[in-house]
């Protein structure tokens, strides 16, 4: 997601710059389709981005193992450092900060990376198919959330008047 900021580079500081985007991203292992709106702000030292932007993907269920798309809302702001003076094209010094982002020599601002790093955040780390999924049989594997196995029930749902019978 590439945008090229050389104008506003030699605007004055605060100048607003809107921008609509929808392209695709390569985000954890897979192709996906990254929606929303950029705005870009002139600050003194470069460009802070701000963008809210929607994604979708794939992960799989921590409890059944299945896969489904999970909706990411990406809430983006990160300043970034221009690498040449816009006017002049000299090298400008960068500030030390661990994990800045910058612009690079023909002044392209590009928000892949940082879009790859928030929605890696955004993945839930125990993701669940739906609230209520019940998971996978302990025993034969079955999928639960598709109806009772013929395993020995270990008090899930429908299984506890079973064993009460066999008791
Ligand atoms: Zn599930
Ligand atoms: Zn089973």
């Amino acid at each position: 997601m590439r945008i090229n900021v050389s104008q506003q580079l030699k605007a004055p500081i605060g100048l607003v710059r809107d921008y609509e985007v929808s392209e695709v991203v390569g985000i954890a292992g897979g192709s996906r389709l990254v929606q929303g709106e950029v705005r870009l702000i002139r600050t003194n030292r470069g460009i802070l981005a701000k963008a809210r932007l929607h994604a979708e993907v794939e992960v799989t269920c921590s409890r059944c193992l299945s896969l489904f798309s999970c909706p990411l809302r990406l809430d983006i702001e990160e300043e970034y450092f221009p690498t040449t003076d816009v006017v002049s094209g000299a090298w400008l010094p960068l500030p030390e900060e661990p994990g800045r982002f910058i612009i690079d020599q023909h002044h392209i601002l590009d928000l892949t990376e940082a879009i790859r790093q928030y929605a890696l955040l955004a993945i839930p780390m125990k993701p669940l198919c739906h609230e209520g999924c019940v998971g996978l049989c302990l025993i034969c594997g079955h999928d639960l959330n598709q109806g009772p196995c013929g395993c020995l029930p270990r008090g899930v749902g429908s299984g506890q008047s079973k064993l009460n019978k066999l008791a």
